[in-house]
């Protein structure tokens, strides 16, 4: 390789972004990516049957569109097509019950019976606000927001726990619904700021839905790729670099990693304050995740399922409440919480014709090695029954697994790092700039930065900025913070 102005480690979606926005400033760029193709936690692969597409990771995408990361992009000509479902996500509960979450705010209001005005109250005006708010979410942390009023609102409404939140309901299904959303921050439901996840994911699903990419997320990296090697970018795969006396000389060094990672690359190089600091750095629990290769769609008890790409299996905010809190405390639960998501619902490349795949990962404590299939197939049949008869392949990563197929994921935490109240504000460490680290010319942009885990590209675009700042450029389009 050439001596590069800037070389990037890790070819995640905020590596590929961060060295997109250094090579759009004028600088060459190198990428080193361990695995054998770029993309980290969004590609799709046949990971099961010949002929069944699956997303090895990310799948459902409503950042996406939100992003500012990705506004100058034009992921269209590249060929992505974002393919929405008329239901965002569904919740079953027994009996068949159900609860789904489409574009209105009164239609789910109007489902919810007793409950139908709580929801309206809380909703509303947050889908309202939601352009407002999305901004300060996908910042830095650090700056002061353009709304700060609406900003400042949902942020402390946020602090409450979900648990409280789901005090402010009566039905099951309205309950439920919290439990689902507030589920994916991987925190116990009591926690503060397990209450922001549902706000915030119920508004992405009223105001954009949340949409699956049309033969899968990879096309998403494929568009990135593409746009980087126009500019003569240079991506390397199949180089796991271990060291950062590895690297060539470059005046900038941008990684996709965590702090761990950054430590051990290090080694003795790293100040001994800063290096205590990211010892400090707490990830979260793991995912053990299943892919299925299916002959015929899920047959969901509750018809509303069937129209949904995601659907949260876990039962009653109860059940998941206690699901979760088993898993923050360190044990396998039972009946996990499933997140699972049934792409072709509306995409017809992902399967031969008639058949489907499906996806679903369920928590379980940092690092397991405890395959979770049974326990997930059971949470399944329990809300589908006969789903089993349509096995016609599975696929299923471990914790450990995960963190074998991308060392970015520590123990199996595909958030790159515990939502803690600590580390949501001051993520990775406490820094004015949380993308500079300790070492000069060495950013950070991975998902351990904020604004955190998703497919949404703005940890690369915040590292790259600073990078370009200390270059003496504000070449990324806005202010570095
Ligand atoms: C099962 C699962 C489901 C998910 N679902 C969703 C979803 O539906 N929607 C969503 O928005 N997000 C989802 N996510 C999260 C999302 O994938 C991540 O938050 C996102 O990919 C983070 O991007 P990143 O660039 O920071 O890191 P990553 O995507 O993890 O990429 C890091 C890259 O760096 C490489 N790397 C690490 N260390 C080195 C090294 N030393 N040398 C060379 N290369 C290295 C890795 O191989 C990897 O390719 C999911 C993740 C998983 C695992």
């Amino acid at each position: 390789m050439r001596n590069a102005d800037a070389v990037v480690v890790g070819a995640g979606p905020n590596g590929l972004v961060a060295a997109l926005a250094l090579a759009r400033a004028g600088l060459a760029v190198d990428v080193y990516e361990a695995a054998d193709e770029p993309g980290g936690g969004c590609r799709t692969a046949e990971l099961t049957v010949a002929g069944f597409r699956h997303d090895i990771c990310s799948a459902v995408h409503p950042l996406l569109l939100a992003s500012p990361a990705f506004a100058d992009i034009d992921l269209s000509a590249h060929g992505v097509r974002l393919l929405t479902p008329s239901v965002a996500f569904a919740h079953p509960l027994d009996g068949g019950r159900v609860v789904c979450v489409g574009s209105s705010v009164d239609e789910v209001a109007a489902s919810l019976g007793v409950d139908g005005a709580a929801y309206a109250r809380v909703f509303s005006p947050l889908v309202r606000d939601v352009d407002k708010i999305l901004p300060a979410f996908l910042g830095s942390m650090r700056t002061v927001p353009a709304h700060p009023l609406v900003a400042g609102e949902f942020g402390l409404r946020g602090l409450s726990s979900a648990r409280r939140m789901a005090n402010g309901f009566e039905t099951e299904e309205a309950r439920a619904l919290v439990a689902g959303t507030a589920a994916h921050s991987m925190l116990p439901l009591t926690a503060p700021l397990s209450g922001v996840f549902p706000r915030l994911f119920t508004a992405l699903a009223h105001r954009f839905g949340w949409p699956v990419v049309e033969g899968g997320s990879a096309a998403i990296v494929d568009a990135l790729v593409a746009e980087l090697t126009s500019l003569g970018a240079h991506i390397e795969t199949g180089r796991l670099v271990k060291g950062l006396d590895e690297l060539p000389p470059a005046g900038t060094v941008v990684l996709d990693v965590t702090p761990r990672q950054l430590l051990e690359m290090a080694g003795d190089a790293i100040p001994r304050r800063y290096g205590r600091t990211l010892a400090r750095y707490r990830y979260g629990p793991g995912v053990c995740k299943v892919d299925w290769a299916l002959g015929g769609p899920v047959p969901w008890d509750a018809e509303g399922c069937r129209e949904a790409v995601t659907v949260h299996v876990g039962g009653t905010f109860e059940e998941i409440a206690r699901g979760e809190a088993d898993v923050n405390a360190g044990r396998h639960p039972d009946r996990p919480y499933c997140l699972v998501t049934q792409p072709c619902v509306v995409d017809a490349h992902r399967a031969p014709a008639g058949r489907h795949t499906l996806w679903a990962y369920c928590h379980v404590p940092n690092g397991s090695d405890v395959d979770m299939t049974e326990r997930m197939e059971a949470q399944l049949e329990r809300f589908a029954p006969g789903f089993r008869d349509l096995i016609l392949g599975r696929a299923t990563s471990t914790a450990v697994d995960e963190e074998e197929r991308n060392p970015s994921y520590v123990g199996g935490d595909i958030n790159a790092g515990a939502a803690t109240l600590r580390q949501m504000v001051f993520r990775p460490t406490v820094r004015w700039n949380p993308y500079r680290t300790a070492l000069k010319g060495v950013y950070l942009c991975s998902a351990a930065t904020p604004p955190g885990g998703g497919v949404h590209g703005m940890c690369g675009l915040g590292a790259a900025r600073a990078a370009l700042h200390d270059l003496g450029q504000n070449g990324a389009g806005s202010p570095e913070p």
